[in-house]
């Protein structure tokens, strides 16, 4: 930050502040840069990636004892698409926030019998595994 840098009196934020980027409309690298810095910590729990592997697990043991996609989808407000993908095992990885949705998800039902005998069907033709408590999530 430039010492030389006139600042209006009042309230103007200095630079190298999101709010100077924000409320004083200022461009400078030190503001942009805070911005940037700002967005990043934002989409920090969305970017970072977690492996899938208990997220798939958890999926397809609630699918054992009868919780189908619409039920999870009802539950978690995630699309039954998405939750279907994850729980197939698409990926290898999936964001430590979708992760942590259904590690909380399978925390809450896991000794819940869900409604779906349909589901129960699907999971027993696939081999699935039932809900076991070593599944369940360790402060994540
Ligand atoms: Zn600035």
């Amino acid at each position: 930050m430039a010492a030389t840098q006139r600042r209006p009196k009042g309230s103007v934020p200095p630079h190298g502040t999101v709010a100077r980027y924000v409320h004083g409309s200022c461009r400078c690298d030190a503001c942009r840069r805070e911005r940037r810095r700002y967005e990043t910590r934002l989409a920090m729990g969305y970017s970072v990636k977690v492996p899938s592997h208990p997220t798939v697990r958890r999926l397809q043991a609630l699918a054992v004892i009868g919780w189908s996609l619409r039920d999870l989808e009802a539950e978690t407000g995630i699309d039954r698409s998405t939750i279907r993908l994850w729980r197939n095992g698409r990926w290898a990885t999936l964001s430590r926030v979708g992760a942590g949705q259904i590690a909380d998800l399978y925390a809450r039902l896991w000794r819940t019998p869900g409604p779906s005998a349909e589901a129960r069907a699907h999971a027993q033709r696939n081999d699935w595994l039932p809900p076991h408590p070593a599944l369940l999530p360790k402060g994540e």
